[in-house]
């Protein structure tokens, strides 16, 4: 079922009666918020995505403070860390070089590997966020305690609406579409994006991006 086909169908529902149905109304109209949400997010993404194919998606490069840039993506996910016990931890050393960005799209990229983080890692876990340099580069790590990613899986998530479980990913408003514009944005600044992962251990998704 796509989201459109649920709207419509839980908008007939409720039009056909459900509307004097005080147990259930409530719920329907809730489904119905939920799927336009996810529809916005998927046209959204994939307007980015053939933006970033058409080579037509354009960057405005300036020197970004990593250190303002972790922690502006950290404040986001502290609520919704918070509400699943999750611990976030994070270690970025004031000395760090800026590096040549464009900070909007670079902090939708670590968004995203952060908002993953806590969607596949089970209440009471941890997610760490360190930053450092390595070889001219700045690298910024995001670990998870989380579910994993089977080895097989581990080099295709990147791939435009990869998901490892669909059902899961879908149920959580996901597009499968987070990681490949994540690796877009970051190769077309000159860097590039890793995974390490173990089933049933967690994570680690590392951006590496050139240092001024
Ligand atoms: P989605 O919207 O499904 O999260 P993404 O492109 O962001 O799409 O991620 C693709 C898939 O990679 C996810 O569906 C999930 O299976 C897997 N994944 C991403 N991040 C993590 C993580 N931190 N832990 C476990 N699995 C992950």
């Amino acid at each position: 079922k796509t989201p459109l086909t649920a709207i419509q169908g839980f908008a007939e529902t409720l039009l056909g009666g459900a509307l004097d149905d005080a147990t259930n109304r409530r719920r329907f109209v809730e489904i119905i918020r939920d799927h336009s949400a996810r529809l916005d997010r998927l046209t959204d993404d994939l307007l980015k995505l053939s933006l970033i194919e058409a080579g037509k998606l354009e960057l405005e490069f300036h020197p970004v403070n990593v250190a303002a840039l972790v922690e502006s993506c950290v404040d986001t996910a502290r609520f919704r860390s918070a509400q699943k016990q999750l611990r976030l931890t994070v270690e970025c050393p004031d000395n760090l070089p800026p590096v040549r960005g464009d900070v909007r799209r670079l902090a939708e990229v670590l968004q995203n590997i952060l908002d993953n983080a806590v969607q596949y890692t089970p209440a009471g876990g941890k997610i760490a966020i360190y930053a450092g340099v390595e070889n001219n580069q700045v690298k910024i790590g995001v670990v998870d305690t989380g579910i994993g990613i089977p080895r097989d899986d581990l080099e295709r998530i990147f791939e435009r609406f990869y998901r490892v479980d669909a059902a899961r990913s879908r149920e959580a408003g996901g597009t499968g579409l987070g990681l490949s514009i994540a690796k877009h944005l970051v190769e077309a600044h000159g860097g590039r994006i890793e995974v390490e992962s173990e089933v049933g251990q967690g994570s680690t998704f590392s951006i590496f991006l050139p240092a001024i």
